[in-house]
């Protein structure tokens, strides 16, 4: 337990012993880092109090964490964890010993499984692509931090939560490298994904503007069906389909078809994922989207481009730079492609 708390709770013991009235403590006194709720904020681990039970429910995602004030037991889902020292309410400040964060919080946050993973699902690949990089840095926040970097760090994050539910993840990059707007979508006709999902920062000369919000494309004009990486896209999606038929007329059936299925998905799906990513990060929902986006526009499967939050607004961005907030991210997208292969699967 830490030095500083125990010393704390001695002093505040004595001190109460010796009195007649109840002093007023600050917490401040007290060791920061052992305070439930500053912990509970910090990890973005929301906080429910019982106070007729003496039970605090934390809960992250899917998972649930049961304290008892009083006890070191706590039960993680299922899981029974003994801290060093019981949970204590000193002057209604819920006090956690300082193994709490090691073997509550990382268990809880990094918990690896989504519910979700028992959901039938079509969707085998996806394609990820994270924003900007190499020479293009994206947006750039007031303290420095450039949109690249957080768009590829919850990218690595999407891919490693995806692939323990079966979902094959192709990136288009997987480091800080410069690759064009026109290598994305080939990289997403080339390979047999079924989905391709663009990741992105905001920026907004209104500082005060954050929120999450979803594009998917626009529906199509005949000088956009017609464009020259589209139609680039397309030899390259033939090529490696083995069963095609060497006739014109086919082909334009078929990507009739490939066109109709992305409209009739993208636009709902656009439009679920700004509404549970922005319910569960918490953050205000600007909405689905529709725009002539270079890669939404140029793909030929259904596509989406979700923008996580403003660098320029510096709550957001203060947010984005912890990586609690962009693991919460991950699993909040994860979680809206793993409903969206179920609906195909329905
Ligand atoms: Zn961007």
């Amino acid at each position: 337990m830490n030095r500083r708390y125990i010393v704390g709770l001695w002093l505040l013991v004595g001190w109460l012993a010796g009195c007649t009235t109840v002093p007023k403590i600050s917490v401040t006194s007290l060791e920061q880092e052992n305070i439930l709720k500053d912990i509970c904020l910090r990890f973005h681990v929301d906080w429910q109090w019982d106070s007729l039970a003496q039970v605090i429910t934390l809960s992250f995602h899917d998972h649930r964490a049961a304290l008892l004030v009083g006890s070191d037991v706590v039960l993680i889902d299922k899981e029974k964890i003994v801290l060093s020292a019981p949970i204590q309410s000193v002057n209604s400040v819920m006090m956690v010993p300082a193994d709490f964060r090691s073997k509550v919080i990382d268990r809880l946050v990094y918990q690896p499984k989504l519910a979700i993973a028992s959901v039938p699902t079509l969707l085998k690949i996806v394609v990820i692509d994270a924003g900007h990089g190499g020479k293009d840095p994206g947006a750039i926040g007031k303290t420095g931090v450039q949109e690249k970097q957080i768009n590829l760090d919850i990218a690595r994050r999407v891919k490693s939560i995806l692939a323990q539910h079966q979902v094959k993840v192709i990136m288009t990059r997987d480091k800080d490298e410069f690759i064009s707007l026109q290598d994305r979508t080939e990289i997403a006709s080339r390979s047999k994904a079924d989905l391709f999902v663009s990741i992105h920062a905001n920026a907004s000369s209104a500082r005060s503007l954050f929120g999450l919000e979803v594009y998917c494309s626009k529906e199509l004009d005949y000088t956009d069906r017609h464009e020259e990486q589209r139609l680039l896209n397309r030899r390259e999606m033939k090529d490696r389909l083995a069963i095609w038929p060497n006739d014109p007329y086919a082909d334009d059936i078929i990507f009739d078809l490939l066109d109709a299925n992305k409209w009739g998905t993208c636009d709902p799906f656009a439009d679920q994922v700004a509404e549970s990513m922005s319910d569960y990060l918490k953050t205000k929902n600007l909405g689905g989207k529709r725009a002539r986006f270079f890669v939404l526009r140029n793909t030929l499967i259904p596509a989406i481009l979700v923008e996580v939050g403003f660098l320029t607004n510096p709550k957001e961005e203060r947010l984005l730079k912890t990586s609690h907030y962009r693991q919460k991210i991950a699993y909040g997208l994860v979680k809206s492609i793993l409903m969206y292969g179920k609906q195909q699967y329905e």
